[in-house]
C-alpha cells in the first residue's frame, strides 16, 4: 500500500479561508497518509518575541497566552459550528496554552531562558496547530489521530535550536507507530533526544519532518503544499517573464535553496535522495488540483547541462582576509573555521587564491566574525576587510559546469550591462556556480542572465 507525507507549511494555515482549503485538499488522499503541520503563519516569530519579553516582564505571559488562543479560536469558531464539541475542543485548547504558560513562567522566575525551554516552549506553536488540525477535520468526517513526536519516538541528535534527526532510529520508531491504514497528524519542527528532550529542527523545519517522516516510513513521496507556483527560472517579482520548472532534481533544489528560493528548509533533500523519494509541490491556491507545480527527485527526467535557474540573495557579506601566503599557509583555514563553527557562524562559501582568504557568511555574522578572526590573533594576516554591500547571484542547473561556453555567456551577459563582478566561484558543486556583484546592481544582473538564456 503507498504511504504518502503530505505538509502543510504556516502560510497554508494563516486566514480562516485558508483551513477551508486545507481541508479540500485533505479529502484528496485516502489512508495511510501522514499530514505534517507547521505553526499557525507568525505564531513562532511571535514565541520567539514572547520568550525574550517574559524574562522581565510577567504581565506579559497572560498576553501573549490570551493573543495565542484567540488566534486559534478564531479559526475553531469558524469550523466546529457543534456547541458542545466547539466548547471540547476549546477546552483541550485552553489546556495546552495554559501549559505552554506554565513554561513562561519558569522562564519568568529564572530571568533566563536554558535551551531546553526555549525549543520546548517554540515547539507550542505546531502543537496548537496540530490540535486544531486534528479537531477541524474530525469535526468535518475526516478521522485522523495527532501523534506527537515524542510519542512516537522522532529522535534527534539532542542539538537545541537546530536538531539532526537519526533516521536509524526514528525508522524503527515510525514505523511501528505511524504504520497503520490511518490518517496520522503529525506537529512538525521538532523532535525527541534521546535524553527525552524536545528539540527543535531550525526555522522553517516542518519541511525537514515531513522528509524524514516520508524516510523512515518509507513514503512513495512528499507532497508540499505552498503558497507559492513551485520552483521557477527566476523569481517572478523580480524577472516578470520568469518560466515554472516542472522538474528538478534533488542538487538542484537544495542549492536553488541555498543560494536563493528560501523555498526549503537546508536538511529537507538528504533524506529523501537516500531513498529516492520524490517532493512534489503543490499549490494550495488550487487545492482540489493533483498537478504538482514542481516533482523533485523524480528518476529519469531532468535534463542535464542547461541553467534551470537564476536566483539572487541579499543575504551575503564578505570577510576578507589578506596576507603573504596566507592562501596556502596550511594553519590559516582550520583556525579560522574552527572558531567560527564553535560560535555558530556559517561558512557559505570560501574563495581563496596566494595573497587572500574570502569567506562568504550570512550578513547578521560578519562583524562578529571579523571579532573572531581578530582576536586569533594570527601573525600571517596582516589586513581584515569586511563588505556588506554585495548580493551573491547564482546560477543552477545539471551538469551546466561542464558544458563549454555557459560560464562565458553568463559574464558576457552580466558585463554588456557593465555590471562589475567582485568575486566568482564556479567550481564547487556540479551544479552552481556563483559570483559577487553590488548590491544595486543585483537586479540587473539577473534580468540579464535570464535574458540570455531564456529570452
Ligand atoms: N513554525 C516553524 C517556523 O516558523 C517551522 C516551520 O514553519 O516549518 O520556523
Ligand atoms: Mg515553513
Amino acid at each position: 500500500m503507498e504511504r504518502r507525507v503530505v505538509k502543510f507549511g504556516g502560510s497554508n494555515l494563516r486566514t480562516p479561508e485558508d483551513i477551508a482549503r486545507v481541508i479540500k485538499a485533505v479529502r484528496r488522499y485516502e489512508p495511510p497518509v501522514v499530514f505534517v503541520v507547521s505553526a499557525l503563519y507568525g505564531v513562532t516569530d511571535k514565541l520567539v518575541q514572547a520568550v525574550e519579553k517574559v524574562k522581565r516582564d510577567e504581565a506579559a505571559i497572560e498576553r501573549v497566552l490570551g493573543a495565542l488562543y484567540r488566534a486559534h479560536e478564531r479559526i475553531v469558531d469558524g469550523y466546529i459550528e457543534d456547541a458542545d464539541e466547539r466548547k471540547r475542543v476549546l477546552a483541550a485548547m485552553d489546556e495546552r496554552v495554559r501549559k505552554l504558560g506554565k513554561y513562561l513562567l519558569g522562564v519568568h522566575c529564572l530571568e533566563d531562558i536554558p535551551n531546553c525551554a526555549d525549543d520546548m516552549l517554540l515547539s507550542y506553536g505546531e502543537r496548537l496547530s496540530s490540535l486544531l488540525v486534528v479537531s477541524i477535520l474530525n469535526h468535518h468526517g475526516i478521522p485522523c489521530r495527532e501523534m506527537l513526536p515524542e510519542d512516537i519516538g522522532l529522535v534527534t541528535d539532542g542539538e537545541y535550536g537546530n536538531a539532526t534527526i537519526d533516521l536509524g532510529v526514528s525508522a524503527k520508531n515510525l514505523r511501528r507507530a505511524l504504520g497503520g491504514n490511518e490518517r496520522y497528524v503529525v506537529p512538525g519542527f521538532y523532535g525527541i533526544s534521546r535524553e527525552y528532550r524536545i528539540t527543535t529542527l531550525g526555522r522553517g523545519g516542518s519541511d525537514y519532518s515531513a522528509a524524514a517522516i516520508a524516510h523512515c516510513i518509507g513514503a512513495s513521496s512528499v507532497d508540499l503544499w505552498k503558497d507559492v507556483a513551485g520552483f521557477m527560472s527566476a523569481d517572478p517579482r523580480v524577472v516578470r517573464s520568469a518560466v515554472p520548472l516542472p522538474r528538478l532534481s534533488y542538487r538542484e533544489a537544495a542549492e536553488l535553496s541555498y543560494f536563493g528560493a528560501r523555498i526549503f528548509h537546508p536538511l529537507t533533500f538528504e533524506p529523501l535522495e537516500a531513498k529516492g523519494i520524490p517532493i512534489r509541490i503543490l499549490d494550495i491556491g488550487e487545492p482540489s488540483s493533483r498537478r504538482p507545480r514542481t516533482v523533485i527527485g523524480e528518476r529519469g527526467v531532468v535534463r542535464t547541462d542547461v541553467i534551470k535557474s537564476v536566483t539572487c540573495t541579499e543575504d551575503a557579506a564578505v570577510l576578507k582576509l589578506f596576507g603573504p601566503g596566507i592562501g596556502i599557509k596550511r594553519e590559516v583555514l582550520p583556525s579560522v573555521t574552527g572558531a567560527m563553527s564553535e560560535a555558530r557562524v556559517t561558512v557559505r562559501a570560501i574563495v581563496s587564491s596566494q595573497t587572500s582568504i574570502n569567506f562568504i557568511l550570512s550578513r547578521r555574522d560578519l562583524a562578529r566574525s571579523a571579532r573572531i578572526v581578530r582576536n586569533l590573533r594570527l601573525a600571517v594576516i596582516d589586513e581584515i576587510e569586511t563588505h556588506d554591500d554585495v548580493a551573491l547571484v547564482a546560477i543552477v542547473g545539471e551538469g551546466l559546469l561542464e558544458r563549454p561556453g555557459i560560464a562565458a555567456r553568463v559574464l558576457g551577459a552580466v558585463a554588456r550591462r557593465r555590471i562589475n563582478i567582485q568575486m566568482i566561484s564556479a567550481g564547487s558543486s556540479r551544479v552552481a556556480g556563483y559570483f559577487l556583484v553590488r548590491r544595486r546592481d543585483r537586479t540587473a544582473a539577473v534580468r540579464a542572465i535570464h535574458a540570455e538564456f531564456f529570452g
